[in-house]
């Protein structure tokens, strides 16, 4: 079918959605596409997330490392176009540990990296070793790769905010953060110009008669309409299962809830920092006063508990007005869908204490009146945390999901991954790694036990 009597309709307006139209539309001047959104654009998960992107994908294979540096070479080109209106930067993630112990296993990371494509990694071992540190702005620096550093002073001079019992990094450089909103609003825009249209509605029906997709059904304060349609891309984020259910497909994807919290920091605490990631287990700092009073609650004694490791945080903005954001999943686990998110009363006092474990300046907003900035959003995601990009078994039916906690970094190379499956155009070496039909491979299956979940954040 040529792309003009294409007609494609795509259920969701986040980042996968918007993506996949923005390639569809840009990159292969698809003329008939439709996007339905039952909210606001963008405003589900995909304007709710930490915002950061990063190459450094240590895994059992290169397809991760490859889709990523794909995406950020997309997201650099959007930077370059639009005078970096997205606000990417390129100050890295850092991963820190005060265990000795983790040495080994920094080092084995950044190496595996490396096997991956991910850039070399570099081992600084006294004072006197030429490492680069990362600009605050911009994104020009060509480092790729992480540079591992066990050298304390090393570590005080170029990160003096982390706590003083850090004994080793892991600084990974293809990677920092950017705006997530800017990015989707840039792909809007460009999609609005070239005749996308974005319907209101809620998708309640997919008309598949003769096994292939025919027509959406759109419902909008009771009224019902039906799209004519040759493609439906699935890219409901959290709705994803019920989308397929629609469809009689059964998708293998499971949800956790994740929260984020945002502090105001006049003090400038984390201001030039990178993506900061504390790799230690930890018991939260409390005074004694306040231990003791905790251990007296029978409610409140699991505060006193170890947490996972795991916290991690980023400034946000520059000058008097900037804040810093924190998530700690500590409570991993899957959950079900529900809108709007659980309440969990005690997060932003949990995430605040653990971050300061990692950078204790931050103990100074312990206590005070400043008042936090709680939301969050659910990863959808398969047991191996890698996305759903292509064909589903309906004629015509395609899915772009599963992106975690991801979907940000990679909605550049999934939205075009997806358009070039629609429009049959030639596929990368990683588009298998995405589909749906690697389930069917029983090799594929087993290995999955032995793969964990890539380190997910
Ligand atoms: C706390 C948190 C932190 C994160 N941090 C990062 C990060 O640092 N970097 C990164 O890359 N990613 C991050 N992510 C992940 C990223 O935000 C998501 O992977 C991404 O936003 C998912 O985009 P999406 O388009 O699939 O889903 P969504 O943004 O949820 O969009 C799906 C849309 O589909 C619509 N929809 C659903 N059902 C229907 C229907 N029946 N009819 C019409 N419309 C429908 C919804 O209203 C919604 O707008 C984070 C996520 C969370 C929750």
């Amino acid at each position: 079918m040529g792309n003009a009597s294409a007609r494609i309709v795509i259920c969701g307006a986040g980042l996968a959605g918007i993506s996949a139209a923005y390639y569809l539309a840009i990159e292969h001047g698809c003329e008939n596409v439709v996007i339905v959104e039952q909210g606001n654009p963008l405003s589900l998960t995909s304007d709710k997330s930490t915002e950061a992107y990063r190459n450094w994908w240590p895994g059992p294979d290169s397809a991760m490392t490859a889709f990523m540096d794909r995406s950020i070479d997309l997201l650099e080109g959007i930077a370059r176009a639009t005078d970096n209106r997205i606000n990417l930067n390129r100050r890295g993630y850092l991963f820190a540990t005060a265990d000795r112990g983790k040495i080994p296993f920094l080092h084995s990371m950044a190496t595996m990296a490396e096997a991956r494509g991910g850039g070399p990694a570099r081992l600084h071992e006294t004072a006197s070793s030429p490492y680069v540190p990362s600009p605050e702005r911009g994104f020009d620096l060509a480092l790729t790769g992480a540079d591992v550093i066990i050298d304390t002073g090393l570590i005080r001079r170029h990160f003096p905010y982390l706590a003083p019992e850090t004994v080793a990094v892991a600084h990974a450089r293809r990677a920092g953060w950017l705006s997530a909103q800017q990015l989707g609003m840039v792909m809007l825009e460009a999609i609005r110009e070239r005749g996308v249209k974005l319907l209101r509605g809620t998708v309640v029906g997919i008309d598949t008669a003769g096994g292939r997709v025919r027509s959406v059904q759109v419902e909008k304060d009771g009224e019902r309409q039906s799209l004519e349609a040759t493609h439906l891309v699935l890219a409901a984020g959290p709705m994803q299962k019920e989308m397929g259910d629609l469809l009689g497909v059964d998708l293998p994807i499971l949800a956790e809830c994740h929260l984020k919290v945002s502090f105001p920091d006049p003090l400038g605490a984390m201001r030039p920092a990178p993506m900061l990631i504390w790799l230690d287990d930890q018991h939260l700092p409390w005074s004694e006063e306040e231990r003791a009073a905790l251990a007296e609650d029978e409610e409140s004694r699991w505060l006193l508990e170890k947490f996972p490791w795991g916290v991690h945080g980023r400034p946000e903005g520059h000058g008097p007005g900037s804040t810093f954001i924190v998530l700690f999943n500590y409570s991993h686990g899957l959950s079900d869908v529900v809108f709007p998110l659980p309440e969990q009363p005690h997060y932003p006092e949990v995430a605040l204490r653990g971050m300061a474990t990692m950078v204790p300046a931050l103990k100074a907003y312990i206590g005070t009146s400043a008042r936090p900035y709680v939301d969050g959003g659910y990863y959808i995601k398969t047991r191996e945390n890698r996305p759903l990009i292509g064909p589903l078994p309906v004629v015509g039916a395609y899915i772009s999901s599963a992106y975690s906690g991801f979907g940000v970094m990679a909605s550049c190379a999934g939205g075009e991954l997806l358009a070039s499956h629609i429009t049959e155009s030639p596929l990368p070496d990683y588009a298998p790694a995405f589909l749906l039909s690697r389930y069917r491979d029983p090799q594929y299956r087993a290995l999955l036990d032995t793969w964990g979940d890539g380190g997910q954040l």
